[in-house]
């Protein structure tokens, strides 16, 4: 990889066994970044980015304007999101091991006083691994049976870019474990979307077509969930 500066913008720039060239901005800093194919020198790749830099800078105020979680510190009456429903965690000091149950409208955390923070977020973390594949398993399978595909394997995780993916060659599917945080509208559309990934692996008409049979409301799920904030990746 190598870093080139365009005005004030800092690009990293990576060659590839690609035929085009590709430019894309990430959160949730709006780093930007620049696949090149392998003939392609500096100069080119420059003037490239020159000719983009109106692209660059919308996409990096659309990142910038999207609201995102606070640092959570995982105490008392903190609050915090279940299935788009807001609770309050409720700490419970007790020996014995850690647990995590929800109770209306609040998370009931049973851990050892001295538990530190990230234990604390950790074991969060994991009860809503549990909670998005609990919720997530029969969807799966109701859109497997609707679709006419079979997934492979469910894995649930923590990812900084997106919401869900298919390896359609494994025919394994990843969810993020943050959609447990969202409205169960969005699991379900992502779920969908993924498996869809499987009859049509890149985002074809014929995909999209999956889609609105499927769900016709999809898009203003996806709406709904590009518009939700976004975790904080470094928590
Ligand atoms: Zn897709």
């Amino acid at each position: 990889m190598q870093v080139v500066n365009v005005g004030d913008l800092t690009i990293d720039v990576i060659w590839k066994d690609i035929k085009n060239l590709h430019l894309s901005v990430h959160p949730p800093t709006g780093r930007i970044r620049i696949a090149a194919p392998h003939a392609l020198g500096l100069d080119a790749i420059r003037a490239f980015a020159i000719s983009r830099l109106r692209w660059i800078r919308k996409n990096q105020h659309k990142l910038a304007a999207q609201p995102r979680e606070a640092v959570r510190d995982y105490i008392d009456r903190e609050s915090h999101y279940v299935w788009g429903e807001r609770v309050l965690l409720r700490i419970v000091h007790q020996d014995g091991p850690p647990s995590v149950r929800q109770a209306h409208r609040s998370l009931v955390v049973c851990v050892p006083s001295q538990m530190a923070r990230d234990d604390r977020h950790s074991l969060i973390e994991a009860w809503y691994r549990e909670s998005l594949r609990h919720a997530a398993t029969p969807v799966v399978a109701r859109w497997e049976k609707q679709l006419g595909v079979s997934a492979n394997r469910l894995f649930i995780q923590r990812m900084k870019t997106k919401w869900g993916s298919c390896h359609p060659e494994s025919g394994n599917i990843r969810l993020n474990t943050e959609l447990a945080k969202k409205p169960p509208e969005c699991m379900e559309y992502v779920v969908l979307h993924e498996l869809a990934h499987l009859r049509e692996r890149t985002h074809t008409d014929g995909f999209y077509q999956l889609l609105d049979s499927h769900l016709p409301q999809w898009r203003d799920i996806r709406q709904m969930l590009n518009s939700l904030p976004l975790s904080t990746p470094a928590d």
